[in-house]
């Protein structure tokens, strides 16, 4: 048989495939090849059933996950048919409202809001209301923004000028919001949020859409179901409901998206809700070898909240997964380059079988370094290199202006935070500086009598460069550069901003500057600094060359697969995140131990786990291996590099202590024991405060109750008289 669709898949897979009518669910672990099973459906119901293409939608949640199922359909039935709906639910959503839209009178041409124009508006409504950073940050707002707009409330007002009414109606979030709601609607602009909302809103209230889309599309099938949020669901179920193909696959396992709202429910209990769902079931790993496996298989065992699965594979034993500890960070990323070389020596294998996953963006800088010191070309995936990255950029604009006054940097800065400098004031003074022969910040020293000059914000800017060329001659670079920050006004902006990635990057530039001090015994000459920096930005303008090393987040690599992986940065505060360590509550941690089993299943040959010692200038912390290590058992891996005693019992020993405090961490809905007032339910969790939030039942009140508080203990379902708090 030469069937390109039907053959290579297994038992299960084929049931998949063919079981094409009805509601349908693949629930499997990792690389057991559901996403497989799902584009070869795609395709039998176009090449076997003669079914148009643009009668199936077919979605998922990131944008390359998306193109990798079309590249995988393709390869099946050709480029001649038409495969844009196989899409992101964004995707989905702008098509069909550029379509639609018009039902609720809204242009056709509305605007979608992309992260930056929501930051726009918010810059306006925070000049309106004349609030700062100190009371509020963007940060603080969009999330409280993408809080409210969970659910579909929020229509009411937007759409049908119902009265106003959010949580917390009186808090700044609310006005801040009010305000981004009426702008919104002003301008006829979407944001991402908006989306999803809009179209099941119209399919909701127009029966003649609903219809049409529901004649439409014959099958319906959705990748990574397990990160689906209510109303993402709904929107499915609800196309659905005319021809009732709905086929969910997904691995409950590989949720990460709970902080934004994914329901893994919706999978694991499909056939609560439609009692005749069939359920396939897939076992075996076609991704990796058995010694990566295992790793995966056992970290993901240590959560609590999850049906038991095992993957097993059939594929070569393989090499031992390792995992390389280095007494600093250099030593971490260098090893990772060397042993880069060593995989391209050794293995029939190009830089693009290499990738290199992090926790969040900003660990990408060593990497970096690392990358370009060993001549290893890279390229970041769904992101931009760290010394391109804007913020980095100014600082480093404003180094290199102290000390060569360039004309790039003075361009950059001039009017950076604005200072009312036009484009007369430039215009005027780049004509003297060409006749005069002199750089533009020499000519404004110069010229600042001349009438188009001699303006505030050309006297503030020169003072405060002086003022900087003196700071230069006694600071440390990294000192010099928290000054910079501070006089010039960009770390105010950034702030203001609230965007924590820019933040944490500079914090970032800076500790890795006060490693290069310490590592040097003493200051670091900022012209040799800038000299090399000025390697990290000036590389790779070859995009031509794709076989490049990639480097990614791990939430970005979800559902690809590379023949090798590093992680990098396995350190505890990093993977698991500060935030969820902070949090102390067992779902946030447990999210983080899938993001560790989804990292481990991306690999298909080798697996390699790094972390280094020192200290995080981020966290204020010495930084020791991840918690997640010690639950790996040790004949699973081979450890490279050093791990002192002294290392090991305190990464041990901390890990012990949050596993135990994690007993008394609570979730939202958790019955809970206080000494005082009794028995009380947990109603909210508000980590920014640190604060439980219980509602105690025989006061009929709620209380803010801090994580810390020891004699807080869960209570079980049934009360038992006189129970006192345990395990104090
Ligand atoms: P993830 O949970 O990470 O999204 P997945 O379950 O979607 O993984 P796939 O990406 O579909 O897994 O498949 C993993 C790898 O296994 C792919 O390289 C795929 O081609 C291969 N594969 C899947 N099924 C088979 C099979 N029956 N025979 C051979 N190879 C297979
Ligand atoms: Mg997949």
């Amino acid at each position: 048989m030469n069937d390109p669709i039907l053959e290579n898949l297994n038992p299960s897979q084929l049931q998949a495939v063919k079981t094409t009518e009805g509601y349908v669910r693949v629930i499997a672990g990792a690389g057991s090849g559901k996403t497989k099973a799902l584009t070869s459906r795609f395709a039998y119901i176009v090449d076997r059933l003669g079914i148009n293409s643009s009668n199936i939608l077919c979605v998922t949640f990131t944008n390359k996950a998306a193109q990798e199922m079309k590249r995988r359909v393709k390869a099946l039935i050709g480029d001649l048919f038409d495969v844009s709906f196989i899409t992101t639910y964004h995707g989905f959503c702008v098509r069909f409202l550029r379509e639609e839209i018009n039902k609720i009178h809204y242009p056709k041409n509305f605007i979608i809001l992309d992260a930056e124009d929501q930051k726009t508006i918010l810059r306006e409504v925070f000049n309106e209301l004349d609030i700062n950073s100190k009371n509020l940050t963007f940060k603080q707002v969009l999330r409280f923004i993408s809080k409210q707009k969970s659910t579909s409330d929020y229509l009411g007002y937007m759409l049908d000028n119902k009265s106003f009414d959010p949580d917390e109606k009186d808090s700044l979030s609310s006005r801040v919001y009010q305000k981004y709601l009426d702008k919104q609607k002003r301008n006829y602009a979407l944001d991402f949020d908006d989306l999803i909302h809009f179209t099941a809103f119209i399919l909701d209230s127009s029966p003649d859409v609903l219809a049409k889309w529901q004649e439409m599309l014959h099958y319906i099938q959705v990748d990574e179901a397990q990160d689906s949020s209510d109303s993402q669901f709904h929107l499915v179920e609800m196309l659905s409901r005319v021809h009732q193909n709905l086929f969910l696959v997904g691995d409950p396992d590989q949720t990460i998206y709970e902080w934004r709202g994914a329901k893994p429910e919706y999978l694991v209990e499909f056939d609560r809700m439609f009692p005749d769902t069939q359920t396939i079931i897939m076992n075996q790993n076609y991704r990796s070898t058995p010694n990566i496996l295992k790793v995966g298989n056992h970290i993901i065992k240590n959560n609590k909240v999850r049906v038991d699965k095992d993957m097993v594979t059939e594929n070569p034993e393989g090499v031992e997964v390792v995992h390389f500890h280095g007494k600093n960070d250099y030593e971490e990323t260098l090893w990772v380059a060397s042993e880069i070389k060593e995989i391209l020596k050794t293995e029939n294998a190009s830089y693009s079988d290499i990738t290199i996953l992090y926790r969040s963006n900003h660990l990408s800088r060593n990497i970096e370094q690392a990358l370009i010191k060993e001549n290893i070309p890279y390229a970041i995936f769904g992101g931009v290199r760290f010394f391109e990255r804007k913020e980095i950029k100014d600082v480093l604009s404003f180094l290199r202006l102290i000390v060569q006054g360039d004309n790039f940097s003075f361009l950059r800065l001039h009017n950076h935070p604005s200072k009312g400098l036009g484009k007369k004031f430039l215009e005027r003074l780049s004509l003297l500086a060409g006749e005069q022969n002199l750089s533009l910040l020499q000519a404004l020293e110069k010229n600042m009598e001349d009438k188009e000059l001699n303006k505030k914000g050309a006297a503030d800017f020169l003072a405060l460069v002086a003022a900087l060329k003196i700071e230069a001659e006694t600071n440390s670079i990294s000192d010099l550069v928290k000054i910079i920050l501070d006089k010039s006004g960009l770390s105010e902006l950034y702030r203001k901003d609230g965007d924590e990635d820019r933040l944490e990057n500079i914090k970032e530039l800076v500790s890795s500057m006060l490693l290069l001090e310490k590592e040097n015994n003493g200051p670091v000459n900022i012209a040799e600094y800038l000299q090399e920096v000025a390697l990290y930005t000036d590389l790779d303008k070859d995009t031509e060359n794709q076989d490049k090393v990639r480097l990614m987040t791990i939430h970005i690599s979800k559902g690809l697969e590379f023949p090798y992986v590093f992680l990098c940065g396995f350190t505890e505060g990093v993977l698991p995140s500060a935030l969820s360590i902070k949090e102390r509550r067992k779902r946030a941690i447990e999210e983080e131990r899938r993001l560790m089993y989804v990292a481990v299943t991306r690999a298909e040959k080798r697996f390699y786990m790094t972390d280094s010692e020192g200290f995080n200038f981020t966290t204020g912390l010495n930084k020791y291996p991840s918690r997640f290590l010690f639950e790996i058992k040790e004949e699973f891996y081979v450890r490279k590099g050093k791990l002192s005693p002294e290392i090991l019992q305190a990464a041990q020993s901390s890990a012990a202590a949050s596993k135990n405090s994690g007993d008394t961490a609570f979730s939202e809905g958790d019955l809970v024991q206080h000494p005082v007032w009794n028995r009380g339910k947990v109603v909210a969790v508000d980590s920014g405060k640190n604060q439980y939030i219980v509602h105690f039942f025989e006061m009929g009140k709620e209380k803010p109750i801090d994580f810390a508080f020891r004699l807080l203990t869960a209570a079980s379902d049934s009360p038992e008289e006189g129970s006192s708090p345990a395990d104090l």
